[in-house]
C-alpha cells in the first residue's frame, strides 16, 4: 500500500494541474490570467471583516421601514463607494403591515390567554432590546376578529386535508392550528381558507423545531418554548413583491391597487405562536386521536377536534407604506460595459438577522471589496459587475421584485446572470439554478477547497450525497422560491443561481429574536471559514462570468435535466392512473368498510374519475429536435471563432434563458413566465419543474394538462430556433 501512495499522489497532482488548464468559456490563452486573478482574489479575503460587519449590521432590529435598516443601507453604500463602485440607494414605497392588535385566547372549555411575548435570555444582550424587537406575527395576514372551535390539521398541507376527509372532519367555519414545516408557511392559511376555515394558527412543535432536536437556546442552538418564527404569508406563488403594484415598480407615484383588491393578502387571519402558547390549546382538543405521523413532542395526547376547545383570534395591522432601500453598486466592465453580472443578497431581517441574511450579506461585501481592490490594481472585470443589497426580502421578496419590475427592459437587454445568496452556515455547498450554468458551477466547486477537509467542495458534497444514496454527480437543484432570485429567473427570464453552505449549523433561531450575533458565533459559522468559502465560490462564479471569452452556458446538461423532468411528469400521470384504478377496485370490493375499526370514525370513500391517457408526443418530439440542435452546438469549438462571431454568439447566449418564457405566463398566475421552473402553487417555496403541465396533472385538470403540453412544446421550439441561430454562427 505504501508503495502505491506516491503514484496516487502523482495522479492526483497531474489531474489537478490538468483540470486547471481549461476553464469553460475561456480561450486557452486566457486561462492562466484568469487563474492568477482568482488566486489574488482568494489571498485578500479576510474573515475578520465578516465578523466586524455582522456585529455592526445585526446590532439592532432592521426590518423594512426601520431607522436602523436605513442606516445599514447608507453605511453599505458608503463601503461600496470606498471600494471603487458607483453606488446608490434606490427606494420604493411598499405596503408593510405592522401589528397593532394581536390577541389569541382559549375561551372554552377552559381559558388561556396566549402570551405572544418576546422573552430575553441570559447571556444574549441582543434579546434584551425590548420594544425595538419586532412582535411575532405573519406579515400579510388580513385583519380579523374570529371565534370558533379549533381543529388540529398537522402541517396543513393538501395530504392532511385528505386525511381529515377520511376521518369525516370538516374545517368549515373553524379555526385551524397547524405545525410549522411540511411546506412553506403561506400555504397553510391559503389552503385553510380554501377549505372554509375562518382563522389559522401556526406553531413550532418541539419535535421539528425545539427540544426534541437538541438543547434549546441559550444552552443550545434550538428553539426554546417562547421562540416564535415570524414570516410572510403573502400569496407569493401568485406573485411576490409589493402587494399593491403587481408587475410594475412601487415608485412613489405608481398607481396602486386598493388594499381590499390585493389578491396576495390572506383571506383569513393567521398568527404564529410558540409551543408554550400552543400547548394549552392543543391540550384542550378532544375528538379523534391524531394519526401517529401527526403527533409532535409535547407531553400531551394529540387530538384533532373539532373542539371542544374554542379560540378567539383578533388581529389588526397598520397597513402603512414604508420605504424599501435597495443598495445598488456598479463596477463598469472594461470591455463589455453593457453585459452585466449581478450578485445579490438581502439586508433586511425580521429582527437582528445575524444568520438570515447578514451572514450572506457580509460574505457578499467582502467579495465586492476584494474585486474592487483588484480593479484598482488594474485587474478590472471585462463585463460590468453589479452588487445588490435588497431591502424588504422578508415580507415577500419586495425590494428585489420592485427593482426588477422597475428596470425590467434594461435588465432583459443587459443582464447575463444573477447570483443570489442569503443566510450562510457551515458544511456542504448547496447550489441551485439555471441548468445551463451547471457545468460552470461544477467547475468552480471542483476548484474551491472545503476549509475543514481540504478536499474540493464538489468532492465533499459528493461524499455526503453518496452516503445518502445519491450518485455523487454534481447537480444544481431547480429553483422554486424563497429568496431574491425569483423575480430575475421566473419573471424576467434571466439565468440565476442560488448558493450557500449548510448541514452542520442547524438551530431554531430562524426568524426569531434569537437570530443574533451571539447565537451565530456560538452555533453557526463561528470563525467565518464558510463565509470566506462562500465569497470564494460566488466570487469565482462572478469573475468567470465577467471575464469569459464566450459566456459559460452549457446546453447538454440542461437537455439531460429537462428530459428527466419530462419523464417524471409522464410517470406522475401513469402512477396516478394506477392508484385510481386500485382505489376504485378497493371501493368495489367494499374493502375500506370491511377493514375499518368500528370504534373509529369512518367515511366511505367514493370512486374516483379515471385518469385519461394524455398525448405527450408534442413535447417529446420537440425535445428530441431540440436535443439534435444542442448536440450540434456542443460539437463546435467556439474558441476558434473570430472576435466578431464571439460577440454575436455572446449576444445570443445572453438571451437564451429568456426563450424559455412564455409571455402569457403560467395559468392563473401570469407573473410567473418561466416554463421550466416555478414555485409550486400548493408548495410555496418548493419547486415545480415544467410547472404548467405538472400542476395541471397533479390537480387532475386533464384538459389544461393537454393544452399546456402543446404550449410547452412551443416553448421548446422557440428555444431550438434560438440555438439554431447560434449554430449558424459557428459554421
Ligand atoms: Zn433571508
Amino acid at each position: 500500500m505504501k508503495k502505491l501512495l506516491p503514484l496516487f499522489l502523482c495522479i492526483g497532482l497531474f489531474y489537478h494541474a490538468d483540470a486547471q488548464e481549461s476553464i469553460i468559456g475561456f480561450k486557452p490563452a486566457n486561462v492562466s490570467k484568469e487563474l492568477s486573478t482568482e488566486a489574488a482574489f482568494d489571498a485578500q479575503l479576510k474573515a475578520q471583516n465578516l465578523d466586524d460587519w455582522m456585529k455592526k449590521l445585526a446590532a439592532e432590529p432592521h426590518y423594512v421601514g426601520t431607522e436602523y435598516g436605513r442606516k445599514n443601507a447608507e453605511w453599505m453604500m458608503k463601503q461600496f463607494k470606498s471600494w471603487g463602485y458607483d453606488a446608490k440607494i434606490e427606494t420604493y414605497q411598499v405596503l408593510f403591515p405592522y401589528p397593532k392588535v394581536r390577541l389569541l385566547e382559549l375561551t372554552g372549555p377552559t381559558t388561556y390567554k396566549a402570551k405572544l411575548e418576546n422573552v430575553a435570555v441570559e447571556g444574549d444582550e441582543y434579546t434584551k432590546q425590548g420594544e425595538a424587537l419586532l412582535p411575532s406575527y405573519n406579515a400579510f395576514s388580513t385583519d380579523g376578529d374570529v371565534e370558533a372551535e379549533l381543529v388540529f390539521v398537522n402541517y396543513g398541507v393538501p395530504a392532511d386535508y385528505e386525511e381529515l376527509e377520511k376521518l369525516g372532519i370538516d374545517v368549515k367555519g373553524k379555526i385551524v392550528i397547524a405545525k410549522y414545516y411540511g411546506s412553506w408557511r403561506g400555504i397553510k392559511p391559503k389552503l385553510a381558507a380554501e377549505k372554509g376555515a375562518i382563522g389559522c394558527i401556526i406553531y413550532s412543535d418541539p419535535e421539528d423545531d425545539g427540544y426534541y432536536q437538541g438543547d434549546v437556546y441559550p444552552e443550545g442552538a434550538f428553539k426554546n418554548e417562547t421562540g416564535v418564527q415570524r414570516g410572510s404569508v403573502m400569496d407569493m406563488p401568485l406573485y411576490p413583491g409589493d402587494v399593491l403594484t403587481p408587475g410594475y415598480g412601487a415608485t412613489k407615484d405608481a398607481k396602486r391597487l386598493d388594499r381590499k383588491d390585493a389578491p396576495t393578502i390572506t383571506k383569513i387571519p393567521v398568527l404564529p405562536i410558540s409551543y408554550q402558547d400552543a400547548k394549552p390549546l392543543l391540550a384542550a382538543l378532544k375528538g379523534a386521536v391524531a394519526p401517529p405521523s401527526w403527533r409532535g413532542a409535547l407531553p400531551i395526547t394529540y387530538h384533532i377536534g373539532p373542539g371542544p376547545a374554542k379560540v378567539h383570534l383578533k388581529l389588526e395591522f397598520d397597513w402603512q407604506l414604508k420605504p424599501a432601500h435597495n443598495v445598488i453598486a456598479t463596477m463598469k466592465g472594461s470591455e463589455f460595459p453593457d453585459q452585466w453580472i449581478m450578485r445579490g443578497n438581502h439586508h433586511d431581517a425580521w429582527v437582528h438577522g445575524a444568520s438570515d441574511p447578514i451572514s450572506g450579506m457580509v460574505a457578499l461585501m467582502e467579495e465586492a471589496r476584494v474585486i474592487g481592490a483588484l480593479a484598482k490594481k488594474g485587474q478590472k472585470p471585462k463585463r460590468t459587475i453589479v452588487y445588490g443589497a435588497w431591502d424588504a426580502e422578508e415580507p415577500g421578496l419586495i425590494g428585489s421584485t420592485e427593482w426588477v419590475e422597475d428596470h425590467e427592459k434594461e435588465l432583459q437587454q443587459k443582464m447575463v446572470a444573477y447570483i443570489n445568496t442569503d443566510g450562510n452556515g457551515r458544511g456542504f455547498l448547496g447550489a441551485g439554478g439555471s441548468h445551463t450554468l451547471q457545468a460552470m458551477v461544477r467547475e468552480v466547486a471542483q476548484t474551491v477547497k472545503d476549509p475543514q477537509k481540504g478536499v474540493s467542495l464538489a468532492e465533499r458534497r459528493a461524499a455526503a450525497n453518496m452516503l445518502n444514496g445519491g450518485d455523487g454527480e454534481f447537480k444544481l437543484y431547480a429553483l422554486g422560491s424563497g429568496s431574491d432570485y425569483t423575480p430575475f429567473i421566473q419573471h424576467s427570464g434571466i439565468p440565476a443561481l442560488n448558493i450557500g453552505f449548510g448541514g452542520e449549523s442547524s438551530g431554531g433561531e430562524y426568524h426569531t429574536i434569537y437570530d443574533t450575533y451571539d447565537h451565530y458565533k456560538r452555533f453557526k459559522d463561528f470563525d467565518f471559514a464558510y463565509g470566506i468559502t462562500l465569497a470564494k465560490t460566488a466570487g469565482r462564479i462572478v469573475l468567470r462570468l465577467a471575464n469569459a471569452d464566450v459566456l459559460p452556458f452549457e446546453l447538454k446538461q440542461w437537455e439531460t435535466t429537462v428530459s428527466g423532468y419530462l419523464d417524471e411528469v409522464m410517470k406522475t400521470a401513469d402512477d396516478m392512473r394506477t392508484a385510481v384504478e386500485k382505489h376504485n377496485m378497493l371501493v368495489d370490493k367494499n374493502a375500506f368498510e370491511l377493514a375499518a375499526n368500528p370504534k373509529e370514525p369512518f367515511v366511505k370513500p367514493k370512486k374516483k374519475e379515471l385518469v385519461p391517457y394524455l398525448d405527450f408526443s408534442p413535447m417529446q418530439n420537440e425535445l428530441a429536435a431540440l436535443k439534435g440542435a444542442i448536440n450540434t452546438y456542443a460539437s463546435f469549438d467556439y474558441t476558434k471563432l473570430d472576435d466578431a462571431k464571439i460577440k454575436a454568439l455572446n449576444e445570443l447566449l445572453m438571451k437564451s434563458e429568456s426563450q424559455l418564457m412564455s409571455t402569457s405566463g403560467l395559468p392563473r398566475r401570469g407573473w410567473y413566465k418561466h416554463q421550466i421552473y416555478a414555485p409550486g402553487f400548493y408548495t410555496g417555496y418548493g419547486v415545480k419543474t415544467l410547472p404548467a403541465v405538472r400542476e395541471a396533472i397533479e390537480q387532475e385538470d386533464w384538459k389544461e394538462a393537454q393544452s399546456e403540453i402543446v404550449k410547452l412544446a412551443e416553448t421548446f421550439k422557440q428555444f431550438r430556433a434560438h440555438i439554431e441561430k447560434m449554430n449558424a454562427l459557428m459554421k
